[in-house]
């Protein structure tokens, strides 16, 4: 079984929990990047620290830092079958690299999912997760910073796979199992 994903999605489209879903069933890592620089931040790394403050705003972090970061973490052994990337990219010149990457590593994407939700349902959502993970990002004013750079920047990346032929949407609206189920289903021809 092989699967090379990415998955995108607005903040709040339950993009992150169903990456580890399907991470889980096809055995492969979902690596989000935004853990990882989060991870880096709570460990005070020099990654971390050149990071905060522009997470914290809601902007994206410099793209020679996060492709620094990913092309180190799909160098690494447990990658080797696939991934599920969530997160990246975020914008055409992560799309760029992330090809410059692949390509020397001589393999290939098999789809890139779009989970799409609605911005009523997706602003709710947002608002439940700040009160449960009281992420330093979630406030008003980052929230709608992200949503808008999402809008302007990585939105138009489902276009440049489309074309390409491996885009593959699903309504992520509904119960999470529900949603893994559709995805898996809408997977099934691409992956193994
Ligand atoms: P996320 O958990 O995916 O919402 O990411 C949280 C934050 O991490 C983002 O708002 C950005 O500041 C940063 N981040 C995550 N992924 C990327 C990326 N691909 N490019 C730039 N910044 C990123």
């Amino acid at each position: 079984m092989s699967a090379r994903l990415i998955i995108m999605g607005p903040q709040g489209s339950g993009k992150g929990t169903q990456a580890a879903r399907l991470a889980e069933r096809l055995g492969v890592p979902a690596i989000s990047t935004g853990d990882i620089f989060r991870a880096n931040v709570k460990g005070g790394t020099e990654l971390g620290n050149q990071a905060k403050a522009i997470m914290d705003a809601g902007d994206l972090v410099p793209d020679s830092l996060t492709n620094a970061m990913v092309r180190d973490r799909l160098a690494e052994a447990d990658t080797a079958e696939g991934f599920i990337l969530d997160g990246y990219p975020r914008n055409a010149a992560q799309v760029e690299a992330l090809d410059a990457v692949l390509a020397e590593r001589g393999v290939t994407l098999d789809a890139v999912v779009e989970l799409s939700a609605d911005r009523d349902e997706l602003l709710a959502r947002l608002a439940r997760r700040a009160v449960v993970e009281g992420r330093a990002d979630d406030t008003e004013e980052a929230i709608s910073r992200r949503l808008a750079i999402y809008a302007e920047q990585t939105a138009p990346l489902t276009d440049a796979y489309a074309e390409r032929g491996l885009l593959v949407a699903v309504d992520g609206i509904g119960d999470v199992d529900d949603v893994t189920e559709r995805l898996m289903a809408a997977l099934a021809s691409r992956v193994g």
